[in-house]
């Protein structure tokens, strides 16, 4: 029987140097683990046929759906500083984009599914583990309302994948605005192929960023647009204490969407400078170094960009120079404003940045839990008795205290009755995200005895970050001392 998805593939209509045409290798026996059953109504797929025998197989790579033109993409990157002139999918597969029922083109991508003409030394494919740290915590990110891709589904392959051990291995179905990266530019740029960098912007212009078209300057206008949206991601990201862990270049997506959940985690504990990844020995890409980095990463961009920002070299390198420079203004403003409203103001003053910097300050010295303590405080907002909940989380809750006071002051300046407050903030500061200890003991229990459940109830939790789900109170809480987990692996 052959299946039909309603497949468009603009991109492997680009010319061919821009991928490579190459199929899925078929695996031994798929089996489905989870679907993602809305996101496969809101991209207009059929969850019943995706849920079938033949669906696992289309979802493990096994079986190509009729519409499809199956590529892998060709692109660059930064890896830790390090240009590397050629990466591309080495373990990836574009299957084809789909039109989604808000009316964007996404793609869907199977990654794990067999070699490509990029794989270099890898062998193609994923282990379970980290498909299915993706899995929850790119599906979490979305709850949250972060912009991220998105993952459609994991499967089982029936096949080891040889790590330092062999591991079962895995195929994760990635949805994205598309998968064009920093990276992809720099693959034409390092080849000093100016039309290639050309067609890949009026590509993503039209797909991404329609207002540049009609701007004065196209490419100017798409290299703001692509700064400003990564600068408004990168402080979501800060505001609820995601550290991506691996921010190379060909991790930055154009789109401005989360990208590749290697060694990522949330912190418990505040620290500005936490780095969970294990091959991240310098911590270049620690938490708080993430608006800086993103800025280099955009620094790249733009460097590609130059021969189409002006035909005078010195006025397009002024002039990506002051888009480039205009990455700050907009994280600041983004970062600040989200910072107020986690702590429950409702207006901007002098004196609100000081404010909250020493809350940030206080909590970094009494390693107070990050997620908690804003949830709590939203709760404080309405019941100062609540206030005993949020001070237990300081080492000395005594520094807690003297800041509290100065925000009893400055919130009892706005008109707003406490229960708007309050509601206010708990929109804002959520109880559930993907703890590593909790993302840990689920990936333990699937890769070392086959269940699924902890996976399945994990993901339950996570659907409703911002709900306080008495039934699941234990998933709100930091880990135990014993419980913590210091390190994320790259996870390949
Ligand atoms: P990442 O660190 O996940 O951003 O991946 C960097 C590069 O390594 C990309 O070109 C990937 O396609 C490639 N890669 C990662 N894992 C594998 C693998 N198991 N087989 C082939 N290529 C891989
Ligand atoms: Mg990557
Ligand atoms: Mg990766």
């Amino acid at each position: 029987m052959t299946v039909h998805f309603p497949f468009q593939n603009t991109y492997a209509a680009l010319p061919a140097n821009f991928f490579a045409r190459v199929a899925p290798t078929p695996v031994a026996s798929p089996r489905l683990i989870k679907l993602n059953r809305p996101l496969a109504i809101h991209l207009g797929l059929d969850p019943d046929l995706l849920d079938s025998p033949e669906g696992a197989e289309i979802l493990a790579g096994k079986r190509v759906p009729d519409g499809a033109d199956p590529i892998a993409m060709a692109y660059a990157g930064h890896q830790f500083g390090h240009f590397v002139p050629q990466l591309g999918d080495g373990r990836a597969i574009l299957l084809g984009e789909v039109i989604d029922a808000d009316g964007v083109r996404r793609d869907i991508q199977l990654k794990g599914s067999g070699p490509t003409p990029f794989s270099r030394r890898g062998d193609g494919r994923a282990a379970l583990g980290p498909v299915l740290r993706e899995y929850i915590v790119s599906e979490a990110m979305a709850t949250l309302g972060i912009p991220t891709t998105r993952s459609l589904a994991a499967v089982t392959s029936g096949e080891n994948v040889m790590r330092e051990t062999p591991l079962p291995g895995a195929v994760l179905t990635r949805v994205a605005a598309s998968h064009i990266r920093v990276g992809t530019f720099q693959y034409f740029a390092a080849r000093s192929d100016t039309e290639g960098v050309r067609q890949l912007a009026d590509h993503v212009i039209a797909r991404h960023y329609p207002q540049a078209a009609g701007a004065e300057r196209p490419y100017h206008a798409l290299l703001e647009a692509v700064i400003a949206r990564q600068a408004e991601l990168v402080a979501r990201w800060l505001l609820v204490g995601f550290i991506h862990g691996v921010m190379n270049t060909d991790n930055t997506s154009i789109s401005g969407e989360t990208i590749d959940y290697g060694p990522c985690a949330f912190m418990d504990h505040y620290d500005p400078a936490a780095v969970f990844s294990s091959i991240d020995e310098m911590g270049r890409y620690a938490y708080a170094n993430q608006p800086r980095i993103a800025q280099w990463n955009l620094t790249r961009l733009a460097e590609c960009l130059l021969p189409l920002l002006s035909d005078d070299r010195d006025k397009a390198i002024a002039e990506a120079q002051s888009a480039i420079n205009g990455f700050v203004a907009v994280f600041g403003g983004a970062y600040q404003a989200g910072l107020r409203k986690k702590i429950g103001l409702f207006t901007a003053r002098d004196g609100d940045e000081a404010l909250v910097q020493d809350l940030l300050d206080a909590m970094a010295r009494n390693q107070a839990d990050f997620t908690l303590t804003f949830r709590r405080l939203s709760d404080a907002a309405l019941d100062p008795d609540g206030e005993s909940e949020v001070r237990q989380l300081f080492a000395d809750p005594a520094a807690y205290d003297e800041w509290a006071a100065r925000w009893r002051q400055r919130t009892s300046e706005e008109p707003q009755a406490p229960a708007e407050r309050q509601a206010a903030m708990r929109a804002v500061n959520p109880a559930f995200i993907p703890r590593n200890h909790r993302v840990e003991a689920v990936i333990e229990a699937a890769v070392n005895r086959d269940d699924f459940a902890p996976f399945e109830e994990l993901l339950t939790v996570l659907a409703k970050p911002y709900e306080d789900q008495p039934a699941f109170a234990g998933y709100a809480e930091p880990p135990e001392p014993h419980e913590r987990v210091l390190q994320t692996f790259c996870g390949t």
